[in-house]
């Protein structure tokens, strides 16, 4: 029973997990539960303050439930989703405050839960990290359980769906996609969801196509409708005809065809043909991820951003909280190795323990390590935190945004200070390599004095095209202006090499940049030790650099350089590439 406008349709979407599924539409309801307000009487409050405790209860009995059952089905790497959500089942803001709102307001539970989440979610509204604003879909999912269970509602699990199908739901929460068995839900699509919400993340770890941030397709499609999804870039074929099948049965057939011989090269060495290795490693922020980089082969993390720890909260995660997490990281990586980057956040983001003013210009703001330099005692509590995971592992540590050499110093003074506070109490790594981030132009024109200081840098591409041709990272008008292979970011990142190879330390690229297998000629030729990336891209970066001589590579950066605007790099590389290496990058 399809829908009854069978003419295909193509819907866009945002490509959240790469792969193409091709199937029929299974609706699940997860539409959001109703919810009025009423006032109570006064003799009334008690039973409702009690009546919301109980199904807060229930919500946390449903997800220390799902968590064992997953901790036998999955074991224990995707969990940490789960606990971030049974965390926000004990968070002040939205339990206390909801409660106190009954209270207060003499309102029943559910109008004073959609009260608060309202409340949380014009404060994440604000936050100009769309990482960040997207963490509120967490406090969602999560008030949502306990509305359910507060009206009585009862939710189809994903476990019990029957067939080959393509979920279409108005939004899936991290259990749902965790509890996906792949070789009946093939693909799923939501209404809600952005490329990196909790779920998306889940996706591309659990490797599920899937498109997210749809905004109706639960009222375009019907069940039993055919469906085509391009989870990477997107694309929603709705009955689909004769020319699409075949043309995304091609695509389908190539896409698996490139995994599994990519998936070959998962054990082979990042080595050129004349034997020059470096190293390729996978970015990280969840623990779920950590498999993915390992399935694709990666030689570590190259960067463990710290920063979802400290969101969604009122009070920063203690020396204990962080040492855990870091811990189960360095566990999972074992034994390549992990290296961790201090916090960082910046302006009034999410914060409030350390109350920060709002700021006219928070890329420019107090943020990363002038944020934890202005308060050691978090700064020194993530340190000791790091230090302990250290003695777990191979890990190194790194400061994200430093401009100049005293940052180096008093970050370094300060990880002196919480090692002599560890005081024999806990071991951990005495040579524990220190490096830096350099994303600030400053970093690159002093790259000679700062690699003086540390063991190691590492390039965050990224922050340094934003700030080098100061074009917004975020800002969809500049997409076109901002440029990778713009000349000055070729030279930036030549000075760097060049500066850290004279000092005799290991220069590094954690950005964007590196996961781009087109660049890697110019990356390898400019003569960079480690490039570091999503997992997926580990196996595609890896395949250009086996058919890659450093000599070709060294020919390549070099003549790179003498572009003058970045579509000539562009075009150049392209071709070159082509000819070399028989692929195409158009
Ligand atoms: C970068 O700036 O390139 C980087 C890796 O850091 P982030 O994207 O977390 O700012
Ligand atoms: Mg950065």
């Amino acid at each position: 029973m399809g829908s009854e406008r069978s003419e295909i349709r193509t819907l866009q979407g945002v490509g959240a997990s790469a792969g193409i599924a091709i199937g029929r539409v299974r609706i699940t309801d997860r539409r959001r539960v109703n919810v009025t307000e009423y006032e109570l009487s006064p003799e009334e409050i008690p039973a409702e303050v009690s009546r919301f405790a109980k199904a807060v209860e229930r919500a946390k009995a449903e997800l220390s439930f799902l968590r064992d059952q997953l901790m036998t089905t999955r074991g224990p790497e995707h969990l940490c989703v789960i606990d971030a959500h049974l965390m926000l089942l004990d968070d002040t803001m939205l339990i206390g405050e909801t409660a106190e709102s009954i209270r207060s307001l003499g309102i029943n539970a559910e109008g004073a839960l959609k009260r608060t989440l309202e409340k949380i979610k014009t404060f994440f509204d604000g936050i100009e990290d769309e990482y960040l604003r997207e963490r509120a879909g967490d406090v969602e999912t999560v008030v949502e359980r306990v509305l359910r269970n507060m009206v009585g509602e009862k939710q189809e699990s994903l476990a019990q769906i029957e067939g080959k199908v393509i979920v279409v739901a108005h939004e899936l929460s991290p259990a749902d996609i965790l509890q996906i068995d792949k070789s009946k839900v093939i693909g799923f699509i939501t209404d809600l969801g952005g490329k990196t919400s909790h779920s998306a993340i889940l996706a591309r770890a659990l490797e599920v196509p899937a498109v997210v941030g749809m905004e109706r397709v639960t009222r375009e499609v019907a069940n039993g409708d055919m469906v085509i999804i391009d989870g990477a870039s997107g694309v929603v074929i709705v009955n689909p005809g004769p020319e699409e099948f075949r043309d995304y049965l091609q695509r389908k057939q190539r896409f698996e065809y490139l995994e599994r011989e990519l998936f070959k090269l998962r054990d082979l060495p990042a080595e050129t043909p004349d034997g020059h290795r470096i190293l390729l490693k996978g970015n990280a922020e969840f623990l779920e991820e950590i498999d993915s980089i390992r399935r694709h082969g990666g030689d570590g993390i190259g960067l463990y951003r710290t920063e979802m720890l400290f969101f969604n909260r009122t009070v920063l995660p203690d020396e204990e909280e962080q040492f855990r997490l870091y811990a189960a990281a360095v566990r999972a990586m074992s034994p390549q190795p992990v290296t961790i980057r201090t916090l960082d956040v910046g302006g009034d983001k999410f914060l409030p323990d350390l109350d920060l003013d709002d700021e006219m210009n928070p890329a420019l703001g107090m943020r990363a390590i002038r944020l934890s330099l202005r308060h050691p005692e978090a700064f020194k509590a993530q340190l000791r935190a790091i230090l302990r995971a250290s003695a777990l592992g191979k890990v190194r540590v790194f400061f994200p945004m430093v401009s100049g050499v005293a940052e180096v110093r008093a970050a370094k003074a300060l990880l002196e200070e919480a090692k002599l506070e560890l005081g024999g109490k806990h071991p951990f790594d005495e040579n524990l390599e220190v490096g830096i981030m350099i994303e600030i132009p400053s970093a690159v024109v002093i790259a000679d004095l700062l690699a003086a200081e540390v063991d190691f840098f590492s390039v965050g591409t990224n922050d340094l095209i934003q700030y080098s041709l100061a074009i917004d990272r975020t800002n969809e008008h500049l997409v076109s202006l901002y440029e990778p292979l713009h000349p000055a970011v070729l030279r930036s990142l030549k000075m760097v090499v060049n500066a850290a190879h004279a000092a005799g330390i290991q220069a590094c690229i954690c950005g964007e940049m590196a996961g781009e297998p087109m660049y890697l000629p110019i990356l390898l030729g400019l003569g960079f030790d480690e490039l570091s990336m999503n997992a997926i891209s580990i196996p595609r970066v890896k395949k250009i650099l086996r058919r890659c001589t450093k000599a070709e590579a060294t020919q390549v950066a070099a003549k790179a350089l003498t572009f003058a605007t970045a579509a000539e790099v562009e075009s150049y590389l392209k071709s070159e590439i082509s000819a070399r290496f028989s692929e195409s990058f158009d």
